[in-house]
């Protein structure tokens, strides 16, 4: 069982391709602007990683992407869902983490999901070093490509100039996508907090 704050079955936003994505609940990290407070102390629900592997499957989408929270706290509980998927489709894995690759390679537990890693971005989020970037969330964080799939297109999409976000609506919140600049993020905790408990 996975704990998931929200899962989007189709974005163009977050890696090459269209993409599934899933934010997992949870982080054992603290960063001062953290972009993604919801994943954090907001409401999640316990998916069942065969289910979440066949809706992946099913999305049509070239791969997933896992971000959160931290997606290495639930290492073992992804690598099993991402093993049921690859298993019926040879879809592509990219993954967001506070963990540098470096701290990764040293935790006996992250072994198995880094493995099935196509492109890894690294790092915690340091406001101050918040410079813009596209589908990144600050300058110290790296895009690393773990294996050939997307060197070449990641290259050119990676390189975007600017940050794109979208609002989607479910029945029950609006969900922000993407990596969102300091003023559409600012933006929108103002959205959110007049809306209360609406969104
Ligand atoms: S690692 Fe990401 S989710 Fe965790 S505190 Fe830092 S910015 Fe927030």
């Amino acid at each position: 069982m996975i704990n998931v704050s929200h899962y989007e079955r189709s974005t163009e936003l977050l890696g090459p391709y269209t993409r599934f994505v899933i934010w997992v609940h949870g982080c054992c990290f603290d960063c001062p602007g953290c972009l993604a407070q919801n994943t954090r102390f907001g409401e999640y629900e316990t998916a069942d990683c065969a289910e979440l592997a066949e809706m992946i499957v099913q999305s049509g989408c070239e791969g997933v992407t896992i971000s959160g929270g931290e997606p290495f706290l639930q290492a073992g509980e992804l690598a099993g869902m991402l093993r049921i998927a690859k298993h019926s489709r040879d879809i592509g894995v990219i993954v967001y983490s506070g963990f540098t690759l470096a701290e990764l390679r040293e935790r006996p537990d992250a072994g198995e999901l880094l493995a099935l890693c196509d492109i890894l971005i690294d790092g915690r989020y340091v406001r101050e070093l918040d410079d813009g970037r596209a589908y990144v969330g600050s300058s110290n964080q790296t895009i690393h490509y773990l294996t050939p799939r997307y060197e070449q297109i990641g290259r050119e999409y990676y390189a975007a100039e600017k940050r794109r976000c979208e609002i989607k609506f479910t029945e029950k919140q609006a969900v922000l996508i993407g990596v969102p600049s300091a003023g559409v993020l600012e933006m929108w905790q103002k959205i959110k907090k007049k809306a209360g408990n609406e969104l």
